[in-house]
């Protein structure tokens, strides 16, 4: 039996392959906050479990967002599983801030796609999804809401499959049905999680009787999809299987990263049903910064790549500006270098020269100092003036433009 969360309070340093950039996709509704409390509480980012009808999640801070009910503004929020960081990006649910979703998709390394157990895909997590496609962003699926009457993951992997055109890559078998439903079948390891009711742990066990016969036959058909889709591309697969190991989780992970399918998982966010799994595939199967191409940008016309390389000269991007009680929040997601407290910057845009204050990784409910902040890195930092989202910060020394400066992009003002 599991008890203790696998969480960590030491923030300060992780390795970039270690690190998840990641996003929540979701139509409204679909549990997308439930999810990220769930992963806040799990990790030990936040010890309160917040309700989304109470209006005490921690995630939603800003009071239009807690009146209306819907996600609005995007805010990262970063957190420990198994010794990897995980930085969640919020993006907006709702269809009337598709900016905001391509903001966010812009600094993302991946994504879980969430969806209910009982209406499928729906229109705003098809938008979204063409979204992630545009910037070929990584996904895992969630199929949350497993609890409720009607709720059917077999429907909603078709659905996935005939409206989002992906191949779903199904990893999990549910145990019980609607009410009924407890726990999944780890199909790649054969076992069953079963959570106890109200109680953050699971237990593991061999699959049930009743279910042997119907896993087989799942993981069977995993395993023949895997095939084929590798098949299809199989040199280069084989070039890759070499670093990675010839499992199907491997298999899995690189199917993955090049988008041919998406592994899908299920559970009961409002059950805290499933959770720990998803951490597991996030961290299994997302990205780390190392994984995804250098970023690009442009210098005097000619086009330039920065790796992810701590030493590199530093670029990151804003992809979003809070004006907090805190004070002005530039959420920055560093691509290359180093920046540390009191270091000059180059907003490449405006050409003006900025200075990083304070470096704060953002916590769920509190804000953390730290003193720097590598390629990989989400963080939100103090004392930068007038750099607006979409700007590009660079050193000084070798500029780089990594996005036209936007004109438009307001400062939001977080009570
Ligand atoms: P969001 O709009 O995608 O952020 O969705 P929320 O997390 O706010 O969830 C919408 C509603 O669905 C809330 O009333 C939640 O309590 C409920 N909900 C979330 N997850 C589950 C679940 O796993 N099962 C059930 N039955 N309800 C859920």
């Amino acid at each position: 039996m599991r008890t203790d969360p696998r969480h960590r309070s030491d923030h300060s340093s992780t390795t970039l392959t270690r690190v998840r950039n990641m996003g929540i996709l979701a139509h409204v509704d679909a549990g997308k906050t439930t999810v990220t409390e769930r992963i806040l509480y799990l990790t030990g980012a936040t010890h309160k479990r917040g309700e989304v009808h109470d209006g005490t999640t921690v995630t939603d801070f800003d009071p239009q967002e807690r009146d209306r009910g819907i996600t609005i503004f995007a805010a990262a929020v970063s957190c420990l599983w198994d010794d990897h960081r995980i930085n969640l990006i919020d993006t907006p649910g709702h269809v009337d801030f598709a900016d905001e979703v391509e903001r966010s998709l812009r600094v993302l390394d991946g994504a879980v796609a969430v969806f209910d157990a009982v209406a499928g895909v729906e229109p705003q997590s098809e938008a979204v999804w063409r979204q992630a496609d545009r910037h070929a962003v990584p996904r895992i699926a969630f199929v949350n809401k497993l609890d409720r009457a009607g709720a059917d993951l077999d429907s909603a992997v078709r659905s996935i499959r005939e409206r989002l055109r992906t191949v779903p890559l199904v990893v999990q078998l549910p145990v019980g049905q609607e009410d009924g439903f407890t726990g999944v079948v780890d199909l790649l390891r054969m076992r069953a999680l079963i959570w106890r009711k109200g109680h953050d742990s699971y237990e593991e066990g061999p699959v049930p009787d009743e279910l042997r016969a119907e896993a087989e036959r799942r993981r069977r058909l995993l395993e023949e999809t895997v095939a084929e889709l590798h098949s299809a591309a199989l040199e280069e697969f084989c070039e890759r299987s070499a670093l990675t190991g010839p499992s199907l989780a491997a298999a899995l992970r690189d199917l993955t990263h090049s988008g041919e399918g998406v592994v899908v998982l299920c559970g009961s966010a409002y059950r805290n049903c499933g959770i720990e799994p998803l951490l597991e595939a996030v961290v299994a199967y997302l990205p780390s910064p190392q994984d995804v191409p250098p970023v690009r940008g442009v210098h005097d016309g000619t086009e330039q790549e920065r790796p992810a390389d701590p030493d590199a000269p530093f670029a990151g991007l804003v992809f979003k500006v809070n004006s907090t009680a805190t004070g002005r929040l530039t959420y920055v997601r560093v691509y290359a270098g180093t920046i540390q407290k009191g270091d000059a910057v180059l907003d490449a845009g405006s050409r003006r020269t900025e200075r990083v204050g304070r470096i704060l990784r953002v916590q769920a409910d509190r804000h953390a100092e730290v003193d720097r902040a590598e390629a990989g890195d989400i963080v939100a930092v103090i004392g930068i003036k007038s750099a607006r989202t979409g700007a590009t910060l660079c050193a000084p020394a070798a500029p780089l433009l990594l996005e036209p400066p936007t004109t438009a992009a307001p400062v939001v003002t977080v009570a």
